[in-house]
């Protein structure tokens, strides 16, 4: 008797217990939630009959040093992370397309997509390293980069139906990526921030051209933290003579071990979403020869596709706007009403809204005179 009447008095300070312990994970959903970065795929640009940028006087072409980058990164993480899966989305000389790059990431659940490049400019005074997020970010846009990383899409045989018509010499066709910034922003600005850190203090290469947004498709449609690191120049006389040397590729894949490891441990610590080091990006003006037109705001009769109406004016980066910084604003009875796009047809515009309902279910096609 008197032991069951100690059981009636302990049960509910045990339930209580259980309670409050029960609710510690979700009261603290980063400490200790077990997210782990556990697979990485690492991505050589280029490939096959596909060499990227080539220079005359230098004896490697963009394709080799990317592979050769890649491989020995890989064999490193392999190394000192048994129990990470790296997975290369192409470990020979062999011409993969930009779209399945990224679909290899998807489908193996990556929870980290990093793809290899070496710059070339028009001056061959352009030098350093810079990395790419998927966005759109005027300040920094470099349709150099985009057209020759894109295009490579045109030598692939069915691209127009791949891609929805994209076209990566048409700048309206990057229309559509002021929509694409997606929840892995944060994540890939802070990968992207931690491999700029580690060739600034270590590479071979230390001049850096910083952490950069542009619209590149093979980051386009991947479902986890995605950078395009830029390695150098093959148009610079230095860069160029920096990469074809065996020691100082080893030294760049050491560099980038380095900020996959730092990640990794945030990542872990962090729950899967590794906070950005504000410190460390330095947004930087394109150079004058690699200044791109932004298009003029749109005039005259033409259509757009509304996105968002707001009674309050929304600040830039608030989370209704998705991302989106290039848009139009205006202020109509009472509302704030949020637009992208400068179509000359409705049918044009129309043609465009089903990619943007992605992300804005509501959006709808308008007319503006
Ligand atoms: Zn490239």
């Amino acid at each position: 008797m008197p032991s069951r009447g100690n059981m009636s008095i302990l049960r509910p300070g045990i339930w209580l217990l259980t309670l409050v312990f029960g609710l510690l994970p979700a009261l603290c959903p980063a400490q200790g939630s077990g997210v782990q970065l556990r697979t990485v795929v690492i991505d050589a640009g280029h490939g096959g009959h596909d060499p990227g940028a080539i220079s005359k006087y230098s004896k490697l072409s963009e394709k080799q040093i990317n592979l050769d980058l890649a491989l020995r990164l890989g064999k490193r993480i392999e190394k000192e992370y048994p129990d990470v899966k790296v997975i290369y989305t192409r470990k020979t000389d062999r011409f993969v397309e930009l779209a399945e790059r990224g679909n290899i990431a998807n489908r193996n659940h990556a929870d980290l997509f990093i793809s290899i490049h070496v710059n070339s400019a028009g001056s061959s005074a352009a030098s350093g390293t810079e990395t790419f997020v998927m966005g759109t970010d005027k300040s920094s846009s470099n349709m150099e980069v985009c057209k020759r990383e894109n295009s490579v899409i045109l030598l692939e045989d069915d691209y127009s139906t791949t891609y929805e018509g994209f076209d990566p010499n048409n700048p309206e066709s990057y229309i559509i990526f002021n929509l694409m910034q997606n929840a892995h922003f944060e994540q890939s600005i802070a990968f992207a921030s931690l491999v700029q850190q580690q060739f600034i203090k270590n590479g071979p290469i230390k001049k850096s051209r910083g952490v950069r947004q542009a619209p590149l498709m093979v980051l386009w449609r991947t479902t986890m933290p995605s950078v395009l690191v830029e390695v150098g120049f093959l148009s610079n006389a230095s860069d160029r003579t920096t990469l074809n040397k065996e020691e100082n590729r080893q030294k760049i894949a050491d560099d980038l071990y380095k900020a996959f490891s730092s990640f990794k441990t945030k990542y872990d610590a962090e729950g899967g979403t590794p906070t950005v080091d504000e410190a460390s990006l330095s947004p930087q003006e394109p150079k004058p020869e690699e200044t791109v037109q932004q298009p003029a705001a749109p005039t005259g009769p033409h259509f757009e596709i509304q996105i968002l109406a707001s009674k309050k004016k929304l600040k830039n980066g608030s989370p209704e706007l998705k991302g989106v910084t290039d848009y139009q604003c205006r202020f109509i009875n009472g509302f704030y009403k949020y637009s992208v796009g400068n179509f000359a047809s409705r049918e044009e515009a129309s043609r465009r809204l089903p990619e943007i309902r992605k992300q804005f279910s509501g959006a709808f096609v308008i007319s503006v005179e």
